[in-house]
């Protein structure tokens, strides 16, 4: 169950350019992302870029251009009512932030909801890929705009990738049900596959190098299908200490970049561990990971930092350990909030 906090200190590593298109990219759907501005990175921060807002979902993508890793953060977000939404750097840890962005590494979505529905400029420093500390970087990031309406009837796209070890009984269907039960909300399976050989990659302390050439195997995808990748054992590697999970999200919100996955483990390590959940366990940890996928943080922390929302309490899915926690669904406030990610979208089309 990585937390937000976690999440923002896995350390980053080398990567290729995420912007360059794979090779079958025509027979695959792809959002109708709007480039609206490239700006600069001078000595570690760009200018202030203004927005409009708008009636619909929008979301911003924002992309380095750099052949090597390349991390930034949200600098200053100014409100249509001047006010400051996100303050300076590692906002992501700020206990009384108006609008909570996490570090982007090479790539990664905003979502504009909440406060951030009023944003209406907004400017990027570049930070250490390891440290997180203020970086002098010449990089240029390339920002893009989608504006989505929200269908009437929506739901989530997942695309199911299992590790040779992994025994599964169920189907898509089954799979969907389970997930649905735990986040009330309708799922759809594209498509179960098995992914060969990585089985010892995921038993021994994975690297971001590792968690990147794991997706790079998977067959190209609609964009908006999230994809889950359920393996053995999930030990990752953080630079600071190395930790075994039970589930891993590489960034809140997903949606971009090359560790753009959700993480599940049967937490069956090697011969340390012979344990093998349930797949209504499997599926509370995947609907867990999918709430951080699209926004959400834990209702506490470890260190008790709260999350922005007042509807939630630790009695809820996105407890930082939902193991531990009954209660299915999430609060109106937190479906309001996931409704704004543009995966969430019409499972008719
Ligand atoms: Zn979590």
């Amino acid at each position: 169950m990585r937390g937000w906090l976690n999440s923002i200190i896995f350390v980053l590593s080398a990567c290729d350019d995420n912007t360059e298109n794979k090779d079958n990219e025509i027979s695959q759907t792809l959002m109708d992302w709007q480039p609206i501005s490239e700006l600069q990175l001078l000595n570690g921060y760009t200018e202030s870029l203004s927005l409009s807002t708008s009636e619909d979902r929008q979301t911003l993508r924002v992309t380095s251009n750099s052949d090597t890793a390349s991390c930034f953060q949200v600098n200053s977000a100014i409100s249509q009512y001047n006010q400051e939404l996100s303050y300076s750097f590692n906002t992501a840890q700020c206990v009384d932030c108006l609008w909570r962005t996490s570090v982007i590494r090479n790539s990664g979505l905003l979502v504009l909801e909440g406060n951030a529905e009023q944003l209406a400029a907004i400017s990027f420093a570049s930070v250490d890929c390891t440290t997180y500390l203020s970086n002098v970087s010449s990089d240029e990031l390339v920002v893009e705009k989608l504006e989505t309406e929200l269908p009437a009837l929506a739901g989530l796209k997942l695309r199911f990738n299992l590790s040779d070890s992994v025994v599964n009984d169920l189907d898509e269907n089954d799979w969907a049900t389970l997930i649905s039960n735990e986040l009330n909300l309708s799922i759809l399976i594209t498509s179960m596959n098995t992914i060969s050989d990585v089985d010892v990659v995921l038993e021994n302390s994975l690297s971001n190098d590792e968690l990147e050439s794991i997706i790079a195997t998977l067959p190209d995808k609609d964009e908006g299908v999230i994809d889950i990748i359920y393996g053995p054992c999930l030990e990752i590697d953080t630079y600071f200490s190395i930790e075994r999970l039970a589930g891993f999200t590489p960034s809140i919100p997903g949606g971009a970049g090359d560790m753009d996955a959700v993480f599940v483990a049967r937490r069956t390590c090697g011969s340390r561990n012979t344990e093998t959940d349930e797949p209504a366990t499997v599926a509370r940890l995947i609907a867990h990971e999918l709430g951080h996928y699209l926004g959400l943080a834990h209702p506490e922390e470890a260190n008790g930092t709260l999350d922005d929302l007042d509807s939630t309490t630790t009695s809820n899915l996105m407890h930082r350990n939902p193991l531990l926690v009954s209660s299915t669904g999430l609060t109106d406030e937190q479906v309001e909030r996931i409704m704004q990610h543009p995966f969430f979208q019409d499972l008719s089309e």
